[in-house]
């Protein structure tokens, strides 16, 4: 049924249903409504629901007074808002109209709360705008605000449910509800086959229906709609609009933004406004309404959703990550490289402590080495200080089992035309007891061999290959020594490489004092090697030997050292090496972390217009703030454990080509946990200036 009312009149038929109030405005009401005190229709039933707050306002739920908003352009300053004054009554729904430019969107902004008036009063609900936390802020236009944009403002990245649900997330909706709420806002829309779609893939008319559900998914009273069909086709135009009137119907207040007089006409309101104020208002039309939630109950619903706002945080996280993938994995190299770094190198460094702390162990913790010259010197070796009668003075001491007076040079080794060079050794008759190496062929030689001054060998089983490569017998044969012919009396049992990686085999063993006089020319020894009986008594030994050798030189001109220490020594040093692999890695994590700082700087102005959408539909500080963390997070994490594979690769790769390498959780972990913490670190600052964005202005934003 439609009316011309132009005399301003009004006319209401309670048995039809219909009451017409002002000009050119008409509303259709069903039957079952009575006009209540306040001069508007309620449903009979909702009538005793309706809250006394809103009746004790007159209804009046948005109040503007005397709304200034000023803009500095340049040295002029632009007044978009020029003392505007607006009532707005629950169950209105008004159209405010003027020519481009006039202010219409400002205002828009300042009465959904995205933007703050220059001067001037706006109470919500009776509550001061100005007065209400950012949070609370956010309370409102997730819940009690519905918006939709002549720009849509979808996330492109999100399907048409997904967009749907995002004010549902902040309001901490669980999952399954809000996909079945999001399901069937898209099916009343008639968009129930296009949930999975994604905005590129809709039409102009279709990413409005999906903002008009988004706009509807938390319930909100109030539906802010700012030239809704200023970007459509006129048939897809009039569904939006008829789509509001369905919706006003329902008892929403419809706040419907327009620059044309066709599209306001839907309107029962009309408030016109040209250069910033207001020129002309037809005057309130309510009817039924439905009952508002206080700002306070909204804001206390914020602490629930945490977990979800989490989720959803880890949601997007992945999604931004996946669509700029190639960006992604350039930003992940440097936690990569950071990550692998500290895996394999840690692992190369504790695989060759181990191999140098097996090689000393195995060398035996009971020996002890006494050097010429005090502990410290350098190149002692030649210092005239030791003597044989040392060694033997020592095996005298109790817990001694020997005492092995040592010397070695290099010389060639004759036998028959084949010459060889090699290290001779000389020393005691009790070494394969001592060294605990046993000979293979022949013997070693006795205390009789030493006093005689014997000239006698023992071969070192590189040697004797050498010398008697075809396999012939080596014992009982002579070769010659500084051209002085020494009798081969036996042959060593093979013994491999050093600790030093030295061949431990190319050795000749001979007696020291016949060493001494015949082969080095020198009557002093280069070490005494000491075999203690119970190495638990080695520290109390040492000092003995220690004591003995001061009073026998009458000066400390020597140096005792037990394995013990040599371990020690050996353990600072890798220790040393690890801090040094250790700082590396650092380093190297604090690159990549800057690296992620820098690609989330970027991240952050690129999406400014999503934080500015999710800001409107009623994101808090800090679901902005946690996401845009959440998303560094997950690239360092992502990038830790990328690191941790590619580190354990390397280190197979470097224990195939013959290094020792000992893999171990800790390093792998640490590395893990702080490319993660680097995540955070550096995540927070983008993150930060992310939550801090000026919803209006993020929205404003390309
Ligand atoms: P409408 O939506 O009615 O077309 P707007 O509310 O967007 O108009 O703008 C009203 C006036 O305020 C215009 O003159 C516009 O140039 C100015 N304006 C709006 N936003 C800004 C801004 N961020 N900075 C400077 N001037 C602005
Ligand atoms: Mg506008």
């Amino acid at each position: 049924m439609r009316l011309d009312l132009t005399g301003g009149r009004s006319y209401e038929d309670r048995d039809s249903g219909i009451f017409l109030a002002h000009r050119g405005t008409y509303a259709i009401f069903q039957r079952g409504y009575e006009k209540c005190d306040s001069g508007m229709f309620l449903p009979v039933a909702a009538r005793a629901q309706f809250s006394n707050r809103a009746a004790a306002m007159n209804d009046v739920i948005l109040d503007l007074t005397a709304i200034e908003k000023h803009y500095q352009n340049g040295d002029t300053i632009v007044r978009a808002l020029d003392g505007v004054s607006l009532k707005i009554h629950s169950g209105e729904f008004v159209a405010i109209m003027g020519q481009s430019g006039s202010g219409k969107s400002t205002l828009m902004n300042i009465i959904g709360c995205l933007d703050r008036p220059t001067s001037g009063s706006y109470r919500v609900l009776g509550k001061e705008a100005a007065n209400l936390s950012p949070d609370e802020l956010a309370a409102l236009r997730r819940e009690t605000f519905g918006f939709v944009f002549q720009r849509y403002n979808l996330l492109a990245t999100a399907t048409a449910g997904e967009n749907v649900e995002i004010p549902s997330v902040y309001a901490g909706l669980p999952k399954q509800k809000r996909s079945i709420r999001a399901r069937g806002l898209l099916q009343r829309l008639g968009l129930g086959d296009r949930t999975d779609h994604r905005p590129a893939e809709l039409s102009g008319g279709q990413q409005q229906r999906v903002a008009i559900a988004r706009a509807l998914v938390n319930d909100p009273p109030v539906i802010l709609a700012d030239e809704p069909t200023g970007a459509l086709d006129s048939r897809s135009g009039d569904e939006v609009l008829s789509l509001l009137k369905e919706l006003h119907v329902e008892g929403r207040t419809i706040i419907l933004i327009t620059h044309a007089e066709n599209v306001a006409q839907h309107a029962s309101r009309i408030v016109r406004i040209q250069d910033g104020g207001i020129l002309d208002d037809s005057g309130v039309v309510t009817r039924e309404n439905r009952p508002l939630v206080d700002i306070a109950d909204l804001s206390l619903k914020s602490a629930v959703t945490l977990a979800a706002s989490m989720q959803e945080a880890l949601v997007t996280a992945w999604r931004s990550l996946r669509v700029n993938i190639f960006r992604t994995v350039l930003t992940l190299l440097g936690i990569i490289i950071g990550v692998a770094a500290v895996v394999a190198m840690l692992a190369v460094g504790e695989g060759s402590r181990q191999k140098v702390l097996d090689r000393i162990s195995s060398f035996g913790t009971n020996l002890m080495l006494i050097r010429p010259g005090a502990a410290g010197i350098r190149n002692a070796g030649d210092i005239v200080t030791l003597i044989p009668e040392d060694a033997a003075a020592i095996k005298a001491l109790p817990n001694i089992e020997t005492a092995l007076p040592e010397r070695s040079g290099r010389m060639t080794v004759r036998f028959g035309n084949r010459d060889y060079q090699t290290s001779v050794q000389g020393t005691g008759a009790d070494f394969p007891q001592a060294r605990d190496w046993k000979v293979a062929e022949g013997q070693f030689f006795n205390a009789d061999d030493m006093k005689q001054y014997a000239p006698v060998v023992v071969l070192g089983r590189t040697v004797a290959k050498t010398l008697f490569p075809d396999g012939g017998e080596a014992v009982g044969n002579y070769v010659l020594l500084k051209n002085v012919p020494f009798l081969v009396i036996g042959v060593m049992t093979e013994k491999g490489a050093s600790p030093n990686g030295s061949d431990q085999d190319d050795v000749i063993f001979t007696p020291i004092n016949t060493g001494l006089v015949r082969l080095f020319g020198k009557s002093y020894l280069s070490s005494i090697t000491i075999k203690v009986s119970d190495a638990a008594d080695i520290a109390a030994t040492q000092e003995r030997v220690e004591n003995l050798l001061r009073e026998r030189h009458r000066t400390e001109d020597f140096s005792v050292r037990n394995m013990a220490s040599y371990l020690q020594a050996a353990i600072e040093t890798q220790d040393t090496f690890t801090l040094l692999l250790g700082t590396v890695a650092a380093i190297s994590l604090l690159v990549g972390g800057i690296g992620v700082m820098n690609i989330m700087l970027v991240s952050v102005v690129e999406r400014t217009r999503e934080i500015g959408i999710r800001m409107a539909t009623g994101a808090r500080m800090r679901d902005i703030l946690l996401q845009f963390n959440i998303e560094a997070a997950v690239v360092c994490a992502a990038g830790g454990l990328l690191g941790i594979l590619v580190g354990v690769a390397a280190g197979m790769i470097l224990r195939y080509s013959g290094m020792s390498v000992i893999f171990s959780l800790t390093p792998a972990l640490l590395a893990f946990a702080c490319a993660s913490a680097t995540g955070l670190i550096f995540g927070y600052l983008p993150a930060r200036k992310a939550a801090r964005l000026d919803p209006v202005v993020a929205l404003a934003s390309e």
